[in-house]
Protein backbone atom coordinates (compact mmCIF):
# COMPACT_ATOMS: atom_id res chain seq x y z
CA UNK A 1 0.00 0.00 0.00
CA UNK A 2 1.56 3.29 -0.90
CA UNK A 3 0.69 6.27 0.67
CA UNK A 4 1.11 9.46 -1.63
CA UNK A 5 2.34 12.16 0.06
CA UNK A 6 1.82 15.11 -1.77
CA UNK A 7 -1.83 14.45 -1.86
CA UNK A 8 -1.55 15.82 1.73
CA UNK A 9 0.57 18.68 1.23
CA UNK A 10 -1.66 20.85 -1.55
CA UNK A 11 -2.65 24.07 -0.64
CA UNK A 12 -5.91 23.89 1.13
CA UNK A 13 -9.43 25.58 1.39
CA UNK A 14 -8.81 26.27 5.07
CA UNK A 15 -6.05 29.08 3.87
CA UNK A 16 -2.97 27.20 4.80
CA UNK A 17 -0.57 24.98 3.02
CA UNK A 18 0.36 22.07 4.88
CA UNK A 19 3.62 21.05 4.98
CA UNK A 20 4.64 17.35 5.65
CA UNK A 21 7.66 16.55 6.62
CA UNK A 22 7.62 12.60 6.16
CA UNK A 23 9.19 11.72 2.65
CA UNK A 24 8.18 8.53 2.20
CA UNK A 25 6.14 5.83 3.47
CA UNK A 26 6.13 2.25 2.36
CA UNK A 27 3.57 0.12 3.96
CA UNK A 28 3.58 -3.36 3.20
CA UNK A 29 4.21 -7.16 3.56
CA UNK A 30 8.14 -7.66 3.67
CA UNK A 31 9.15 -3.68 3.87
CA UNK A 32 11.80 -4.03 5.85
CA UNK A 33 13.73 -5.83 3.36
CA UNK A 34 14.02 -2.31 1.20
CA UNK A 35 15.39 -0.62 4.06
CA UNK A 36 19.11 -0.48 3.17
CA UNK A 37 18.36 0.88 -0.57
CA UNK A 38 16.36 3.56 1.11
CA UNK A 39 18.74 4.49 3.22
CA UNK A 40 21.28 4.33 0.55
CA UNK A 41 18.98 6.45 -1.43
CA UNK A 42 18.22 9.13 1.06
CA UNK A 43 22.69 9.28 1.84
CA UNK A 44 21.96 7.40 5.09
CA UNK A 45 25.45 5.81 5.91
CA UNK A 46 26.17 5.57 9.71
CA UNK A 47 22.21 4.29 11.10
CA UNK A 48 22.21 3.27 14.76
CA UNK A 49 19.02 0.98 15.25
CA UNK A 50 17.29 1.03 18.78
CA UNK A 51 14.70 -1.11 20.00
CA UNK A 52 13.67 -3.06 23.35
CA UNK A 53 14.21 -6.72 24.10
CA UNK A 54 10.86 -7.29 22.45
CA UNK A 55 11.32 -5.59 19.49
CA UNK A 56 14.23 -6.69 19.00
CA UNK A 57 12.89 -10.44 18.27
CA UNK A 58 9.96 -8.75 16.23
CA UNK A 59 12.18 -7.33 14.11
CA UNK A 60 15.42 -5.71 15.33
CA UNK A 61 17.50 -8.63 14.62
CA UNK A 62 15.58 -8.86 11.11
CA UNK A 63 16.87 -5.23 9.84
CA UNK A 64 20.41 -5.21 11.77
CA UNK A 65 20.87 -8.35 9.68
CA UNK A 66 20.43 -6.26 6.94
CA UNK A 67 22.72 -3.27 8.18
CA UNK A 68 25.32 -5.44 9.64
CA UNK A 69 27.48 -2.30 9.98
CA UNK A 70 24.76 -0.81 11.96
CA UNK A 71 25.34 0.32 15.48
CA UNK A 72 22.29 -1.26 17.83
CA UNK A 73 20.76 -0.19 21.51
CA UNK A 74 19.04 -2.69 22.93
CA UNK A 75 16.47 -1.24 26.54
CA UNK A 76 14.98 -3.37 28.82
CA UNK A 77 11.34 -3.29 28.76
CA UNK A 78 11.06 -3.61 31.89
CA UNK A 79 9.57 -0.50 33.22
CA UNK A 80 10.26 1.26 30.46
CA UNK A 81 8.69 4.54 29.26
CA UNK A 82 9.11 7.81 27.11
CA UNK A 83 10.77 9.66 30.52
CA UNK A 84 13.65 10.91 31.65
CA UNK A 85 15.01 7.07 32.61
CA UNK A 86 14.20 6.09 28.88
CA UNK A 87 16.28 9.03 27.13
CA UNK A 88 19.26 8.14 29.57
CA UNK A 89 19.23 4.54 28.89
CA UNK A 90 19.06 5.24 24.82
CA UNK A 91 21.72 8.25 25.14
CA UNK A 92 24.25 5.81 27.50
CA UNK A 93 23.71 3.09 24.12
CA UNK A 94 24.76 5.96 21.45
CA UNK A 95 27.54 6.95 23.42
CA UNK A 96 29.08 3.30 22.62
CA UNK A 97 28.20 3.67 19.22
CA UNK A 98 29.53 5.11 16.15
CA UNK A 99 28.85 8.74 15.77
CA UNK A 100 25.17 7.92 13.53
CA UNK A 101 24.03 9.94 11.14
CA UNK A 102 20.40 8.49 11.00
CA UNK A 103 18.48 6.68 13.94
CA UNK A 104 16.08 3.87 13.45
CA UNK A 105 13.06 3.51 15.75
CA UNK A 106 11.82 -0.09 15.66
CA UNK A 107 9.28 -0.80 18.24
CA UNK A 108 5.68 0.79 19.18
CA UNK A 109 5.30 4.31 21.06
CA UNK A 110 7.46 4.14 23.60
CA UNK A 111 10.74 3.36 21.41
CA UNK A 112 9.33 6.39 18.96
CA UNK A 113 9.33 8.62 21.65
CA UNK A 114 12.13 8.25 22.84
CA UNK A 115 14.11 7.71 19.81
CA UNK A 116 12.14 10.52 18.42
CA UNK A 117 13.32 12.94 21.18
CA UNK A 118 17.25 12.28 20.91
CA UNK A 119 16.79 12.52 17.54
CA UNK A 120 15.58 16.15 17.99
CA UNK A 121 17.87 16.74 20.41
CA UNK A 122 21.14 16.09 18.34
CA UNK A 123 19.84 17.12 15.50
CA UNK A 124 19.88 13.85 13.83
CA UNK A 125 16.93 12.39 11.10
CA UNK A 126 15.02 9.05 12.08
CA UNK A 127 13.63 6.21 10.65
CA UNK A 128 10.36 4.79 11.99
CA UNK A 129 9.81 1.27 11.89
CA UNK A 130 6.79 0.09 14.11
CA UNK A 131 6.44 -3.33 15.50
CA UNK A 132 2.86 -2.80 16.13
CA UNK A 133 -0.10 -0.53 15.02
CA UNK A 134 -0.47 1.02 18.42
CA UNK A 135 -0.48 4.22 18.20
CA UNK A 136 -0.95 7.09 15.71
CA UNK A 137 2.06 8.54 16.88
CA UNK A 138 4.38 6.95 14.40
CA UNK A 139 4.64 9.87 12.04
CA UNK A 140 4.12 12.78 15.00
CA UNK A 141 5.81 16.24 14.81
CA UNK A 142 6.15 16.11 18.60
CA UNK A 143 6.99 13.60 21.32
CA UNK A 144 5.09 12.29 24.57
CA UNK A 145 6.87 12.54 27.04
CA UNK A 146 6.39 11.79 30.79
CA UNK A 147 9.00 14.74 32.30
CA UNK A 148 9.71 13.99 36.21
CA UNK A 149 6.02 12.72 36.77
CA UNK A 150 4.20 15.31 34.55
CA UNK A 151 3.31 14.48 30.97
CA UNK A 152 4.43 16.86 28.38
CA UNK A 153 4.70 16.75 24.69
CA UNK A 154 8.34 18.24 23.44
CA UNK A 155 8.95 19.63 20.05
CA UNK A 156 10.43 16.91 18.16
CA UNK A 157 11.32 15.37 14.65
CA UNK A 158 8.80 13.63 12.37
CA UNK A 159 10.00 10.40 10.59
CA UNK A 160 12.15 11.20 7.62
CA UNK A 161 10.93 7.64 6.61
CA UNK A 162 8.18 5.44 7.43
CA UNK A 163 8.52 1.34 6.92
CA UNK A 164 6.01 -0.45 8.33
CA UNK A 165 6.02 -3.87 7.70
CA UNK A 166 2.73 -5.84 7.40
CA UNK A 167 4.42 -9.39 7.79
CA UNK A 168 6.07 -7.50 11.63
CA UNK A 169 2.66 -5.49 12.69
CA UNK A 170 0.26 -7.96 12.12
CA UNK A 171 1.98 -10.25 14.57
CA UNK A 172 2.08 -7.99 17.14
CA UNK A 173 0.75 -8.96 20.50
CA UNK A 174 -3.38 -8.73 19.97
CA UNK A 175 -3.56 -6.60 23.00
CA UNK A 176 -1.44 -3.89 20.97
CA UNK A 177 -2.93 -3.69 17.97
CA UNK A 178 -6.54 -3.41 19.73
CA UNK A 179 -4.83 -0.05 21.54
CA UNK A 180 -4.39 1.58 18.40
CA UNK A 181 -7.53 0.50 17.37
CA UNK A 182 -8.86 2.42 20.83
CA UNK A 183 -6.30 5.54 20.07
CA UNK A 184 -8.08 6.13 16.66
CA UNK A 185 -11.50 5.67 17.99
CA UNK A 186 -10.50 8.23 20.30
CA UNK A 187 -11.18 10.79 17.31
CA UNK A 188 -14.23 10.61 17.85
CA UNK A 189 -14.36 12.79 20.62
CA UNK A 190 -11.10 14.66 20.04
CA UNK A 191 -12.72 15.98 16.57
CA UNK A 192 -15.94 17.06 18.53
CA UNK A 193 -13.56 19.22 20.89
CA UNK A 194 -11.68 20.76 17.77
CA UNK A 195 -15.16 21.26 15.95
CA UNK A 196 -16.96 22.81 19.20
CA UNK A 197 -13.54 24.95 19.79
CA UNK A 198 -14.10 26.61 17.00
CA UNK A 199 -17.65 27.63 17.29
CA UNK A 200 -16.98 29.24 20.27
CA UNK A 201 -14.12 31.02 19.88
CA UNK A 202 -13.17 30.68 15.96
CA UNK A 203 -10.53 28.71 16.88
CA UNK A 204 -8.83 27.49 13.31
CA UNK A 205 -10.02 24.40 12.23
CA UNK A 206 -9.33 22.89 8.50
CA UNK A 207 -12.30 20.78 7.36
CA UNK A 208 -9.66 18.21 5.00
CA UNK A 209 -7.73 17.43 7.85
CA UNK A 210 -11.43 16.54 9.89
CA UNK A 211 -12.25 14.50 6.46
CA UNK A 212 -9.25 12.75 6.66
CA UNK A 213 -9.39 11.74 10.00
CA UNK A 214 -13.01 10.31 9.54
CA UNK A 215 -11.31 8.20 6.28
CA UNK A 216 -9.42 6.66 9.08
CA UNK A 217 -12.37 5.79 11.54
CA UNK A 218 -14.25 4.53 8.88
CA UNK A 219 -11.68 2.34 7.56
CA UNK A 220 -11.39 1.06 11.11
CA UNK A 221 -15.26 0.64 12.13
CA UNK A 222 -15.61 -1.69 9.69
CA UNK A 223 -13.28 -3.96 10.73
CA UNK A 224 -13.21 -4.69 14.19
CA UNK A 225 -13.50 -8.59 14.14
CA UNK A 226 -10.47 -8.85 11.82
CA UNK A 227 -8.18 -6.82 13.73
CA UNK A 228 -8.96 -8.44 16.38
CA UNK A 229 -8.14 -11.63 14.86
CA UNK A 230 -5.19 -10.30 13.67
CA UNK A 231 -5.33 -10.89 9.81
CA UNK A 232 -2.78 -9.46 7.82
CA UNK A 233 -5.32 -7.27 5.75
CA UNK A 234 -7.23 -5.79 9.01
CA UNK A 235 -3.77 -4.87 10.75
CA UNK A 236 -2.33 -3.22 7.45
CA UNK A 237 -5.43 -1.19 6.74
CA UNK A 238 -5.45 0.12 10.99
CA UNK A 239 -1.80 1.05 10.45
CA UNK A 240 -2.91 2.77 7.21
CA UNK A 241 -5.56 4.89 9.23
CA UNK A 242 -3.20 5.31 12.30
CA UNK A 243 -0.66 6.89 9.51
CA UNK A 244 -3.35 8.86 8.63
CA UNK A 245 -4.30 10.18 11.72
CA UNK A 246 -0.21 11.04 12.41
CA UNK A 247 -0.22 12.84 8.81
CA UNK A 248 -3.26 14.87 9.75
CA UNK A 249 -1.49 15.74 13.06
CA UNK A 250 1.51 17.23 10.30
CA UNK A 251 -1.04 19.00 8.04
CA UNK A 252 -1.73 21.16 11.13
CA UNK A 253 1.36 21.02 13.03
CA UNK A 254 -0.08 19.88 16.44
CA UNK A 255 -2.11 16.85 18.05
CA UNK A 256 -5.68 19.04 17.58
CA UNK A 257 -7.18 16.69 14.77
CA UNK A 258 -6.47 13.52 17.17
CA UNK A 259 -6.59 14.62 20.99
CA UNK A 260 -9.13 16.14 22.81
CA UNK A 261 -10.91 14.94 25.97
CA UNK A 262 -9.96 11.36 25.99
CA UNK A 263 -6.70 12.04 25.61
CA UNK A 264 -6.17 14.44 28.48
CA UNK A 265 -8.15 11.60 30.82
CA UNK A 266 -5.16 9.31 29.52
CA UNK A 267 -2.72 11.69 30.74
CA UNK A 268 -4.19 12.64 33.91
CA UNK A 269 -3.75 9.16 35.08
CA UNK A 270 -0.59 8.78 33.45
CA UNK A 271 0.31 11.58 36.15
CA UNK A 272 -0.52 9.18 38.76
CA UNK A 273 -1.59 12.04 40.71
CA UNK A 274 -5.22 11.35 41.55
CA UNK A 275 -4.41 7.21 41.31
CA UNK A 276 -2.11 4.81 41.68
CA UNK A 277 -0.10 3.30 39.04
CA UNK A 278 -1.85 2.52 35.55
CA UNK A 279 0.59 1.07 33.87
CA UNK A 280 -1.90 0.16 30.80
CA UNK A 281 -0.85 0.90 27.11
CA UNK A 282 -1.69 4.63 26.06
CA UNK A 283 -4.52 3.14 23.85
CA UNK A 284 -5.76 1.44 26.54
CA UNK A 285 -6.28 4.46 28.85
CA UNK A 286 -7.81 6.56 25.88
CA UNK A 287 -9.97 3.78 25.07
CA UNK A 288 -11.46 4.10 28.76
CA UNK A 289 -11.44 7.90 28.45
CA UNK A 290 -13.32 7.98 25.46
CA UNK A 291 -16.35 5.66 26.71
CA UNK A 292 -16.26 8.60 29.95
CA UNK A 293 -16.09 11.80 27.91
CA UNK A 294 -18.61 10.06 25.41
CA UNK A 295 -21.06 9.52 28.65
CA UNK A 296 -20.87 13.42 29.65
CA UNK A 297 -21.10 15.07 26.40
CA UNK A 298 -24.55 13.01 25.59
CA UNK A 299 -25.85 13.90 28.64
CA UNK A 300 -25.11 17.30 28.53
CA UNK A 301 -26.30 17.17 24.68
CA UNK A 302 -29.63 15.87 26.80
CA UNK A 303 -29.28 18.82 29.47
CA UNK A 304 -28.90 21.32 26.63
CA UNK A 305 -31.66 20.32 24.57
CA UNK A 306 -34.19 20.78 27.48
CA UNK A 307 -33.37 24.12 27.68
CA UNK A 308 -33.29 24.75 31.47
CA UNK A 309 -29.57 26.29 32.03
CA UNK A 310 -27.59 28.56 33.48
CA UNK A 311 -24.25 29.82 32.27
CA UNK A 312 -21.52 31.63 34.18
CA UNK A 313 -19.64 34.46 33.25
CA UNK A 314 -17.02 33.29 32.19
CA UNK A 315 -14.43 31.13 35.56
CA UNK A 316 -10.97 31.58 36.66
CA UNK A 317 -8.52 28.49 37.20
CA UNK A 318 -9.97 26.15 39.98
CA UNK A 319 -6.76 27.08 41.67
CA UNK A 320 -8.21 25.30 45.29
CA UNK A 321 -9.08 22.06 43.99
CA UNK A 322 -5.39 22.08 41.85
CA UNK A 323 -3.44 22.37 45.19
CA UNK A 324 -5.15 19.36 46.34
CA UNK A 325 -5.27 16.99 43.68
CA UNK A 326 -1.24 17.91 42.69
CA UNK A 327 0.45 17.73 46.28
CA UNK A 328 3.64 17.63 44.40
CA UNK A 329 4.87 21.11 44.20
CA UNK A 330 6.34 20.84 40.60
CA UNK A 331 3.53 19.14 39.36
CA UNK A 332 1.12 21.65 40.15
CA UNK A 333 3.96 24.28 38.96
CA UNK A 334 3.49 22.46 35.47
CA UNK A 335 -0.38 22.87 35.59
CA UNK A 336 -0.89 26.29 36.69
CA UNK A 337 1.46 27.40 33.99
CA UNK A 338 -0.43 24.96 31.36
CA UNK A 339 -3.05 26.74 32.03
CA UNK A 340 -1.83 30.57 31.40
CA UNK A 341 -3.16 32.20 30.18
CA UNK A 342 -6.54 30.20 30.88
CA UNK A 343 -8.40 28.64 27.94
CA UNK A 344 -11.95 30.15 29.20
CA UNK A 345 -10.68 33.59 29.29
CA UNK A 346 -13.00 35.64 26.92
CA UNK A 347 -15.63 32.90 26.67
CA UNK A 348 -19.09 34.63 27.16
CA UNK A 349 -22.45 33.60 27.89
CA UNK A 350 -23.78 34.33 24.19
CA UNK A 351 -20.42 33.03 22.51
CA UNK A 352 -21.76 29.55 24.11
CA UNK A 353 -25.31 30.34 23.36
CA UNK A 354 -24.43 30.83 19.71
CA UNK A 355 -22.66 28.03 19.37
CA UNK A 356 -25.32 25.71 20.88
CA UNK A 357 -26.64 24.09 17.05
CA UNK A 358 -23.05 23.57 16.56
CA UNK A 359 -21.97 22.05 19.85
CA UNK A 360 -24.90 19.69 19.34
CA UNK A 361 -24.17 18.88 15.99
CA UNK A 362 -21.04 17.80 16.73
CA UNK A 363 -21.63 16.11 20.03
CA UNK A 364 -24.08 13.90 17.70
CA UNK A 365 -21.29 12.89 15.59
CA UNK A 366 -20.01 10.59 18.83
CA UNK A 367 -21.29 7.41 18.95
CA UNK A 368 -22.76 6.89 22.05
CA UNK A 369 -21.05 4.98 25.17
CA UNK A 370 -22.68 1.99 24.11
CA UNK A 371 -22.28 1.80 20.65
CA UNK A 372 -18.27 3.01 21.52
CA UNK A 373 -18.55 0.06 23.87
CA UNK A 374 -20.03 -2.19 21.40
CA UNK A 375 -17.12 -1.61 18.76
CA UNK A 376 -14.25 -1.48 21.49
CA UNK A 377 -15.73 -5.44 22.71
CA UNK A 378 -15.39 -6.51 19.02
CA UNK A 379 -11.58 -5.41 18.79
CA UNK A 380 -11.19 -7.37 22.14
CA UNK A 381 -10.41 -3.45 23.28
CA UNK A 382 -10.48 -2.54 26.80
CA UNK A 383 -13.50 -0.06 27.31
CA UNK A 384 -14.15 -0.07 31.49
CA UNK A 385 -12.21 1.83 34.49
CA UNK A 386 -11.93 -1.44 35.91
CA UNK A 387 -9.77 -2.88 33.19
CA UNK A 388 -7.35 -0.42 33.75
CA UNK A 389 -6.97 -0.69 37.74
CA UNK A 390 -9.12 2.62 38.13
CA UNK A 391 -12.62 2.68 40.35
CA UNK A 392 -15.80 3.43 39.36
CA UNK A 393 -15.85 7.31 41.67
CA UNK A 394 -12.71 7.98 39.23
CA UNK A 395 -15.56 9.73 36.55
CA UNK A 396 -16.07 12.68 38.61
CA UNK A 397 -12.54 13.43 39.14
CA UNK A 398 -11.24 12.99 35.88
CA UNK A 399 -13.98 14.77 34.14
CA UNK A 400 -13.14 18.55 36.95
CA UNK A 401 -9.35 17.53 36.70
CA UNK A 402 -8.56 16.18 33.18
CA UNK A 403 -9.30 19.62 31.42
CA UNK A 404 -6.64 21.00 32.80
CA UNK A 405 -3.51 19.16 31.90
CA UNK A 406 -3.18 20.85 28.29
CA UNK A 407 -4.23 24.27 27.67
CA UNK A 408 -6.55 23.21 25.04
CA UNK A 409 -10.42 24.02 24.61
CA UNK A 410 -12.51 20.81 25.06
CA UNK A 411 -15.79 20.70 25.11
CA UNK A 412 -15.40 18.88 29.31
CA UNK A 413 -13.93 22.23 29.80
CA UNK A 414 -16.50 23.89 28.63
CA UNK A 415 -18.88 22.47 30.46
CA UNK A 416 -17.23 24.14 33.67
CA UNK A 417 -19.54 27.04 32.77
CA UNK A 418 -22.62 25.23 32.73
CA UNK A 419 -24.77 24.58 35.95
CA UNK A 420 -25.52 21.07 35.55
CA UNK A 421 -21.97 19.83 34.91
CA UNK A 422 -21.37 18.90 38.89
CA UNK A 423 -24.65 16.38 38.63
CA UNK A 424 -23.42 14.77 35.39
CA UNK A 425 -20.42 13.78 36.09
CA UNK A 426 -21.70 12.61 39.64
CA UNK A 427 -23.85 10.11 38.22
ZN1 LIG B 1 -6.50 22.76 5.32
ZN1 LIG C 1 -3.10 8.87 21.10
Amino acid sequence: MKLDLSEFAKPCACGREHAISVKEIILEAGALRRIPALLEQYGYRQPVVLCDENTLEAAGRAVRGLLPESGLIVLNPENLHANEHGVTMAEEGLAACPAPDVLLAVGSGTVHDITRYIAHKRGLPFVSVPTAASVDGFVSTVAAMTWHGCKKTFPAVAPSLVVADTDVFSRAPQRLNASGFSDLLGKYTALADWKIARAVTGEYLCDRVCALEYDALRIVCAQPEAIRAGGAEACEQLMYALLLSGLAMQMVGNSRPASGAEHHMSHLWEMEAINGRVDYYHGEKVSVGLVLASGVYHRAAEEIRKGAFTLREGMDIETALLEKSFPDKAMLAEILDENDPNPLAGVTPDAIRRALPDILRAVDEIPSPQELTDLLTRAGAVKSLAEIGLPDAMLAPAARLSPYVRARLTFMRLLKLFDFARDIYSL
